[in-house]
């Protein structure tokens, strides 16, 4: 196992979940998604590890995330790469994210209030791509905001089930699709719901 997989892990393992959670904080130890508002949950742990790990974050990586949600997800991003752009729809969730990730002393995230669906242009392209909702197919925003030799995490199909697909791009821009799981997460709401 590579060295930066074991800090990874070995974080995981002491980040307190219950503190992304502002209810049913019982539940912070279940392997299970759990809800946090707004008919939102945050992420089951073990597949947040996953994806975590599946990404091959670098400590400069310039890493997108789509639904910020809890800010749990995020929270790892941050630690092990460079800066993280994170976007939420929903603003009450949004704000406690901030608060959260802010009290935690991260000073490497930048968040946005918006529909995550056309990625974030600005500041784009991105290293890494991180996009925890369920979209119907892979929005081409992201794909161009995909930096060459970048990697994209994205689940890809039904409301109800969808593929946990790895994108890599390749220096010359060509595309590789690899599927890791299958899972099932909350709709990315807007033009690929
Ligand atoms: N990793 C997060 C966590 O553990 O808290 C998971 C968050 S939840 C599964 C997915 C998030 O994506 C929700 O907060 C939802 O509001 C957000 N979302 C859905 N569609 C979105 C969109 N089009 N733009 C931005 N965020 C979106």
């Amino acid at each position: 196992m590579k060295k930066r997989d074991r800090e990874i892990k070995a974080f995981f393992r002491n980040l307190d979940r219950g503190f992304f959670m502002d209810s049913f904080k019982e539940m912070a130890f279940v392997d299970e998604a759990v809800p946090i508002g707004h008919e939102q949950t945050i992420s089951q742990p073990s597949l947040v590890l996953e994806m975590t790990l599946s990404l091959d974050l670098a400590p400069d990586s310039k890493v997108l995330e789509i639904g910020t949600g809890s800010g749990f997800q995020t929270a790892l991003l941050a630690e092990f790469s460079g800066s993280v752009f994170t976007v939420e729809r929903i603003k009450e969730l949004h704000q406690r994210a901030k608060e959260r990730l802010g009290e935690l002393g991260y000073d490497n995230i930048s968040f946005k209030l918006d529909d995550g669906s056309f990625g974030w242009q600005e500041n784009a392209p991105y290293d890494r791509i991180m996009v925890t909702a369920a979209a119907s197919e892979i929005p081409e925003e992201l794909i161009s905001q995909l930096a060459p030799g970048g990697k994209m995490i994205i689940p890809v199909g039904s409301s109800f089930t969808q593929e946990l697909r790895l994108i890599e791009k390749d220096d010359n821009g060509k595309l590789y699709s690899t599927l890791l799981n299958q899972v099932r997460f909350v709709p990315l709401k807007g033009k690929y719901e």
